[in-house]
């Protein structure tokens, strides 16, 4: 899957909002956004005119694909799917986003960025109930059990992240078995459980245009 290649930093910037695409030093003051919380460019400082409401919905679609890592055509279709299922559209695409594996895996601190979960899915590090799976793409299900490879439970990264979890904590639709380096499924990710500052009845509106 094609992906955002270039500084991450720089979409937190864009975004005026800490995104945390960089795990460790999100949480430093090697932040580049601590430092300047100010858009990049030249403009990046320019005094703020008034903006349209397309702009602030296309802002708020935009944050939100960048949280998840994903360009815009898979975003849509993520888009397409939540409008097809029964209840509120822009809690089924958020309830969509976080469902998937590379986002859990950073969830249960497996990994300390969703990109760094994308990589550990990739390369073949994580089963789910027992088997292979290198699809970050995966949607997760009620009761699904998702472990670390036998070989994969020495990688120092990965022990580190384990330990850095604590920081954020393991939202309470997973179970995290630390010691065994097992994560459950225990329901589907609820709206009140999405912590970030995310209104993604604009991404709708947006979309419904
Ligand atoms: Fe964003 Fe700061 Fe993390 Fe860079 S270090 S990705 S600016 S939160």
């Amino acid at each position: 899957m094609a992906r955002y290649t270039g500084a991450e930093c720089r979409q937190c910037r864009r975004e005026k909002l800490k995104l945390f695409l960089k795990g460790d030093r999100c949480y430093s003051d090697k932040c580049a956004f601590e430092r300047r919380s100010f858009a990049p460019g030249q403009h990046g400082q320019a005094r703020v005119r008034k903006v349209s409401d397309y702009a602030i919905q296309l802002r708020e679609k935009q944050k939100v694909r960048r949280i998840y890592g994903m360009l815009e055509g898979q975003f849509r279709k993520y888009f397409e799917i939540a409008e097809r299922i029964k209840g509120v559209t822009g809690e089924n695409l958020l309830m969509l986003l976080e469902s998937r594996l590379d986002n859990v895996i950073y969830r249960l601190g497996y990994a300390n960025s969703r990109n760094q979960g994308r990589q550990l899915v990739r390369h073949d590090h994580i089963e789910v109930n027992g088997r292979k799976v290198n699809i970050p793409s995966f949607r997760v299900s009620i009761n699904d059990v998702i472990t670390l490879k036998e070989k994969s439970r020495k990688v120092a990264a990965i022990n580190e992240s384990l330990e850095a979890v604590v920081r954020r904590g393991v939202p309470s639709w997973l179970e995290l078995d630390k010691d065994n380096y097992k994560g459950t499924v225990k329901a589907l990710p609820s709206r009140q459980e999405i912590t970030m500052p995310i209104q993604e009845q604009l991404i709708v509106e947006l979309y419904s245009k």
